[in-house]
């Protein structure tokens, strides 16, 4: 579950093109990076993943049901931002479990998937609080466990260690990770940091004004960039 196509999909704003004809294709399972300058569409791509963002032509498929049109609630996707969006009258618990509520889960239902995606994340202790009373990398962890409650097939992570600092990033990055070898999810994950890149990734693609520049593991890009674009993103010598 959690397979992911996206098939000559573009995006225009206006009469401005900034996503032109990006063909993609992510496994079950499978951890994905974007990588790509600022501006080129990372964020557009995950927006029109998750349906917060019309396509303008082309089609996204999850596990071969064609989702291009479909509301993003029904998509059993979840995005994680770079800024964490969390209410500030609501305590850990309840950021944590909205969704689910909203959804009209059953409390026993919404109290065991919340214990365990806090148990997951290490929050147990912090149920209680309000966003205010943590630190930048619990806010964090409280955002990507709203996430992790719902047991989407696909995960979307958009720059989300941009506003920690270096230490936190290092923690954060490794839960991450240890998140997906945990949850066997697919996720697709943007950031602007070859070494977050090359260490989470199965599969990076390159972008470049709204255009994928080269796909592969972190390794065949490294041994064999296609151009001086794709070498000087991943570090290699070329
Ligand atoms: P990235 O995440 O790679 O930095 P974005 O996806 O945010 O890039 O943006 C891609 C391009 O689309 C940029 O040129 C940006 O200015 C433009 N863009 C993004 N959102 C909008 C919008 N709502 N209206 C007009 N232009 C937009
Ligand atoms: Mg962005």
């Amino acid at each position: 579950m959690g397979a992911l196509t996206l098939s000559k999909v573009t995006k225009s704003f206006g009469k401005t093109e900034v996503i032109k004809g990006v063909d993609l294709h992510v496994e079950e399972g499978e951890f994905c990076v974007f990588v790509g300058p600022s501006g080129c569409g990372k964020s557009t791509l995950l927006r029109m993943i998750a349906g917060l963002e019309d396509v303008t032509s082309g089609t996204v498929t999850l596990d071969a049901r064609d989702i291009t049109d479909e509301a993003p609630a029904k998509r059993e996707i979840a995005m994680v931002f770079q800024t964490y969006a969390l209410y500030p009258h609501l305590t850990v618990r309840d950021n944590m479990s909205l969704a689910l509520k909203q959804a009209g889960e059953s409390k026993a239902a919404i109290d065991k998937a919340t214990a365990r995606a806090a148990s997951m994340l290490a929050l147990d202790p912090y149920l209680d609080r309000r966003p205010a009373e943590l630190s930048g990398g619990q806010r964090q962890r409280v955002a990507i466990g709203r996430a992790i409650v719902r047991t989407p097939k696909l995960f979307l992570f958009d720059e989300p260690l941009s506003n920690l600092d270096a230490a936190l990033r290092v923690a954060t990055r490794i839960e991450i990770a240890r998140l997906h070898r945990e949850l066997g999810a697919t996720m697709i994950y943007v950031t602007h940091d070859q070494v977050e890149a090359m260490t989470l990734a199965d599969k990076i693609v390159v972008l470049r004004a709204g255009v994928v520049e080269q796909t592969g593991s972190p390794m065949e890009l490294y041994n064999n960039p296609a151009n001086t674009f794709v070498a000087g993103f991943i570090g290699s010598p070329q």
